[in-house]
């Protein structure tokens, strides 16, 4: 559905983009990561014609934005990250506004009215812009994403600002707008992607670093796998114990937390499981493991590690 072929985007001297590629199919949702500043905005304003590139092509449906930009603009709805809204407006006529200036050929009032139902304005088309919280705001840019239903839908940050019921109800529109649409948005918050998304590319300093299900991300971000526990008695005791596991290839303090207990983290090779192995060796040494946790929880640190890691290739 859509096609990014090596964009490259430079702002004078600055490389927002670096040769980025990446192809996205009908009806897939996919997250888009990357700490601010890593191009997220640049990349979803090119593939929507907003701005050009200094390289490189996009398609959308078999269209290409620059030789085609009003029929490739019809197959997007944008929430850009600031939707320009007209305060003074309703939410009504804000929409049948937006709704002629799109030029959508369908049913206006028809269209309008099961557009601010799906985004849950419907009791709201009289009240002015101004007048409404930051995330009715942001379901007004929504409704305006979603007029004429176009197959292909682009968010940026569009839960940035918004308090933890309204970005809950964001998701559940994300999801649900991926039964029909093509759906890419980004967040520079690992959770918010993973709560939505089947597939996450990981952007940082203008590069992919990443690109993969999200089964399947750890695994592929990963050279081994991390266990954290929190065990009570003598450090030194604790990690000459746990590197007699089979399988593991690190084990360290990362954190005090009183002066018997203190956080450690494992590193084993991928594929293996070491929570058994770990409770049998602690429970020889008596140490007791008041929390344990594997795998997950490291996608987390492996963001910040790899976003670190390219911040600092960059750098160099
Ligand atoms: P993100 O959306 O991931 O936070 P952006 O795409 O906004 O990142 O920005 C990527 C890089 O390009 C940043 O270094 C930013 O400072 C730079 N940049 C973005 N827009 C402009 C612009 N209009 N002029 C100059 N530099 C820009
Ligand atoms: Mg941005």
């Amino acid at each position: 559905m859509i096609e990014v072929k090596n964009l490259t985007k430079r702002y004078g001297k600055i490389t927002a983009l670096d040769n980025i590629s990446f192809t996205v199919d009908t009806g897939e949702v996919l997250g888009f990561l990357g700490p601010n500043g890593a191009g997220k905005s640049t990349t979803m304003n090119i593939i929507t014609g907003y701005i050009s590139s200094t390289r490189g092509t996009v398609t959308v449906d078999g269209c290409e934005i620059l030789a085609e930009p009003r029929k490739t603009k019809q197959k997007i709805g944008y929430l850009p990250e600031l939707p320009p809204l007209y305060v003074d407006m309703t939410v009504r006529k804000y929409l049948e506004f937006m709704f002629d200036l799109k030029r959508v050929k369908l049913p206006k009032k028809e269209h309008v009215d099961e557009v601010m139902r799906l985004v849950g304005l419907e009791k709201h088309g009289n009240r002015l812009i101004k007048n409404l919280s930051k995330g009715y705001r942001q379901r007004v840019g929504f409704a305006q994403a979603l007029l004429g239903n176009p197959p292909v839908i682009i968010l940026d940050e569009p839960t940035v600002g918004l308090d933890p019921q309204q970005i809950i109800e964001i998701r559940k529109l994300i999801k649900s707008l991926g039964k029909k649409h093509t759906v890419i948005f980004s967040s520079h918050v690992l959770s918010e992607i993973s709560a939505t998304c089947d597939r996450i590319i990981i952007i940082a300093e203008g590069r992919i670093i990443a690109d993969a299900k999200k089964d399947e991300l750890s695994k592929v971000l990963a050279d081994g796998q991390q266990l954290t526990a929190v065990i009570e008695g003598t450090p030194a005791d604790i990690i000459a114990e746990l590197k007699k596991i089979p399988d593991v290839t690190q084990a360290k303090k990362t954190e005090t937390l009183s002066d018997k207990t203190g956080r450690y983290a494992v590193e084993y090779k991928p594929g293996a499981d070491i929570r058994r192995e770990t409770f049998h060796a602690m429970a020889r040494i008596h140490c007791p493991i008041l929390e344990m946790r594997a795998g997950s929880e490291s996608l987390e640190e492996l963001y910040l590690k790899l976003t670190a890691k390219a911040k600092g290739g960059a750098e160099a």
